[in-house]
């Protein structure tokens, strides 16, 4: 199926935050459209269909909020990526450096099955050091990634030698301004 849609108009940008010299790219202007979401479900749900992935890893708490409707329609376990501390069971987990500052994630060492194929998904890749942590978690699990799939790109930021090797797949790229 083919989808168009004007994403941009619904993406609020705004300037210094959280910290100055951040344009921060806000999603919540899709959430609160229903067309402009339905259009990111639906082209991530068409982008994965047939393409042999058997699970969907996404990232605390955006990358929540696209995935876990994708998944649904797709049939597929959700696996999701916390902020450490936030998981109750027995977890593994990744520290790495953030646009601004430095964060830890963690999955569920039993919810990763060994030799299932992945899509990591989040709303918005920059350095890429987030994805690139909930990438190396699922790996470390014994489990593949397929590919990377974000609402958002920002491809002036070096998220692409940091991923190299790898598919990321973007519904909308921003160049520095
Ligand atoms: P990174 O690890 O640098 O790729 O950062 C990605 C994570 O930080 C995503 O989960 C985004 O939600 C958030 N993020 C980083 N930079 C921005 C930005 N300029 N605007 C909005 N969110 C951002």
């Amino acid at each position: 199926m083919e989808h168009s849609y004007n994403l941009d108009a619904a993406i609020r940008k705004i300037p210094d935050f959280p910290e100055k010299g951040i344009l921060f790219y806000d999603i919540t202007g899709i959430l609160t459209n229903p067309e402009a979401f339905r259009y990111c479900i639906d082209t991530l749900t068409d982008l994965y269909r047939d393409s042999g992935i058997d699970a969907v890893a996404c990232i605390e708490a955006r990358g929540f909020l696209f995935a876990a409707p994708v998944a649904e329609r797709l049939g597929l376990p959700i696996v999701l990526v916390r902020k450490k501390g936030k998981l109750p069971g027995k977890t593994m987990e990744k520290t790495f450096t953030l646009e601004y500052g430095t964060d830890t994630v963690q999955v569920h060492e039993a919810d990763v099955h060994t030799g299932t194929n992945y899509l990591v998904i989040d709303d918005l890749i920059a350095t890429g050091g987030t994805v690139k942590a909930a990438v190396e978690l699922v790996e470390e699990a014994g489990a593949k990634v397929h590919e990377i799939c974000c609402i958002i790109g920002l491809p002036f930021l070096p998220y692409k030698e940091l991923l190299e090797g790898y598919t990321v797949r973007t519904l909308i790229d921003y160049e520095n301004e």
